[in-house]
């Protein structure tokens, strides 16, 4: 049996070989992990992702994640590695590292990185000392973790400022960013959000760099895809540093990926390895190179393209219903949207959607009165659903189906509705 990749039209096996998980092998070896798997599978086939950050990976990337260098020990660079027998190794970064700047136009690209958080990591530490002063969205705001929290090594390690959004219109307020980077002239200035639903305007950001002497970190993990794709402005032309993620919209390996400057290839690398990490994991590489080949295509293209279309369709489907998509809709496949409207807090609504089967995420907003745990937002994302195919008619309902519960409907018949839309756009468990 074959499915039909939706995005790009290709086949791919779902018989054991295209789910090694689903072997014998592993089911005589470990049926307790055997079983769960078989479970995990089930519950995604019978509900609809829409968490921001997820998506499916594609099935090459998957063959390539559990071909032979899972087990290849290549400690440093393509050309100087720590260990033997690394020829192979070294070819298959060495053609991640090409794809990677050629498909982003980027002077040097390091591969390496196993998250995008130790990306983020390593392009403080090819930056900055610690103490330094970095100016970023605020965690309040959207700024992810890795932009100042104290629960993480940023807040811990820098000096963070952050910057915000207007109350008016959601919209990042340039001349903010402007004062405080003349007031605390940071070393580093972020770019970048895991919830804002508009892109950054590098060119400003770059010129606010400039004047106080600061680095530029674009921080682009949520719309790697959209960069890659060209349906979003790149900030790479901008950017000193610009950390990706490979495994969001890009359905690459989990995984980070940093460009930059010929300048500070050096830099990059060295606080990649062995600053921050130690020997890469060569088959996600691998897997990286396979994912980076796929985002050049017409057809990944035409995917980017269905994901922001979505999302507007979402944002859209959700406002008629009386919710508030954060700087009134998206230019991404994020929608972040006010629930609060409807008289539910993001984290009721989250439990909402989540007992008829619709996966979101609570999200707190700028602004928001709502304690942090409750939140007045919800997150969602079209990565997952544009991958199966769905398109403008399905996001016009999900965003129904959503106002439906959210307005206090019981969840079983939307719940059955759900069942059914997932398993007609069910691509592979
Ligand atoms: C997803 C995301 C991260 C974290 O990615 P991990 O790979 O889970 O570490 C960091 N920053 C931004 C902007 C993100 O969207």
């Amino acid at each position: 049996m074959t499915v039909t990749d939706a995005a790009t039209g290709s086949t791919a096996p779902t018989t054991t070989t295209g789910r090694p998980w689903a072997s014998e092998a592993l089911h005589r070896a470990d049926p307790q992990i055997a079983d769960l798997l078989a479970a995990e599978a089930e519950r995604r086939a019978e509900t609809i992702q829409l968490l921001a950050g997820e998506n499916l990976t594609s099935p090459a990337v998957l063959a390539a994640l559990t071909g032979p260098l899972i087990d290849k020990y290549a400690e440093g660079y393509p050309g100087r590695r720590h260990h033997t027998g690394c020829a192979l190794a070294d070819a298959a970064e060495l053609l991640a590292i090409d794809r990677a700047r050629q498909l982003f136009s980027a002077p040097h690209a390091n591969v390496q990185p196993r998250s995008a958080t130790s990306a983020m990591l390593a392009a403080y530490a090819a930056l900055l000392r610690p103490g330094d002063g970095v100016l970023a969205m605020s965690l309040e705001h959207g700024g992810h973790l890795s932009c100042g929290s104290r629960a993480n090594f940023s807040g811990r390690w820098f000096d963070f400022t952050g910057y915000g959004v207007r109350e008016a219109d959601g919209l990042i307020d340039l001349d903010q960013v402007r004062e405080l980077a003349r007031l605390h002239r940071p070393k580093a200035i972020v770019a970048g959000s895991i919830s804002h639903p508009r892109h950054p305007d590098w060119e400003a950001f770059r010129e606010i760099a400039d004047e106080v002497d600061a680095y530029l970190i674009a921080s682009v993990a949520q719309t790697t895809g959209l960069v890659a794709a060209g349906v979003a402005p790149s900030p790479v032309p901008y950017a000193d540093v610009t950390v990706a993620a490979t495994h969001k919209l890009l359905r690459g390996p989990r995984g980070g990926l940093l460009l930059s400057t010929a300048e500070l290839a050096e830099r990059i690398d060295r606080a990649v390895f062995p600053f921050t990490q130690g020997g890469a994991a060569m088959n996600e590489v691998a897997g990286k190179a396979v994912a980076l080949a796929e985002a050049g295509t017409p057809a990944y293209r035409a995917y980017a393209e269905r994901t922001v279309s979505g999302a507007r369709t979402l944002a859209r489907g959700l406002a008629e219903a009386d919710m508030r998509p954060l700087t009134g809709g998206t230019d991404t496949h994020l929608v972040t949207v006010d629930v609060s409207p409807l008289g539910v807090t993001g984290a009721e609504a989250e439990r909402r959607c989540a007992a008829a089967g619709l996966l979101l995420g609570k999200c707190a907003l700028p602004y928001d009165p709502a304690p942090v745990a409750e939140a007045s937002g919800i997150r969602l994302g079209t990565g997952t659903v544009t991958t199966q195919g769905m398109g403008v008619p399905e996001l016009t309902e999900i965003a129904a189906l959503i106002a439906r519960l959210l307005s206090g409907e019981a969840p079983g018949p939307v719940g059955e509705r759900v069942r059914e839309l997932a398993a007609a756009f069910a691509r592979r468990g």
